[in-house]
């Protein structure tokens, strides 16, 4: 076995901190302090469910994401975890916080980033001027308790074991997959005929 698998397989918590960050550097295409935080996510959630080797779990680890930021690609690189493979959830509530599910044993840990981690930064990194260097080194450096929030939770029914159904919207027609459907008035609809779309058909002759 060559050293190169070997720390590919040990658990996350034991690998070198800069190996990590490299990992989701060449995953995501620059170092931020997105990148720095999401790793530091990454392998807080996966300790606090007992997920040694995300990589090799497959489908044992659900990462629900509530941001579509930096730090979620950093959280995919180390962990595997993606919305192909259904194993990652993306829920677009603008907050930098994930929740690390271990779906064989149950447990879930939500992990989010203090608010005061990025005021507190420079104090981590002295002597750097620039506000994102400082976060950067402060984010490696900042004890676990000052960075991120860790917080026991019971993932709701319904997020984790939707069923494999296909239902069609009675008002655009579209097939609609694992029972994300509305009912309204007696009808099943899509979310966006239901008044959740994100898009609206685009008026004659604009562009
Ligand atoms: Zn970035
Ligand atoms: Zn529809």
């Amino acid at each position: 076995m060559t050293p190169a698998i070997a720390l590919a397989e040990a658990p996350l918590a034991q690998r070198p901190f800069d190996e990590l960050v490299e990992e989701a550097v060449a995953f995501h295409g620059h170092l931020c302090p997105g990148q720095v935080l999401g790793v530091r996510m990454a392998v807080t959630g996966c300790r606090e469910v007992g997920i040694p080797l995300p990589l090799q779990a497959g489908k044992g680890l659900v990462v629900f994401v509530e941001i579509d930021r930096c730090a979620t690609d950093a959280i995919q690189a180390l962990t595997g975890v993606s919305l192909g493979k259904r194993t990652l959830k993306h829920l677009d509530y603008g907050k930098m916080a994930a929740t690390f599910v271990n779906v064989a044993g149950g447990a879930a840990v939500r992990v989010s980033a203090r608010d005061d981690a990025r005021t507190l930064a420079p104090s981590y990194a002295p002597g750097e001027a620039d506000a994102r260097q400082a976060q950067i080194q402060a984010y490696q450096v900042m004890p676990e308790a000052a960075l991120l929030s860790i917080e026991p939770v019971v993932v709701n029914p319904g997020w984790l074991d939707r069923r494999r159904v296909r239902v069609l919207c009675e008002e655009c027609g579209e097939g609609i997959n694992y029972q994300r459907e509305l009912t309204a008035g007696g009808r099943i609809l899509c979310r966006p005929c239901g008044g959740e779309g994100y898009y609206s058909a685009r008026p004659p002759g604009r562009r």
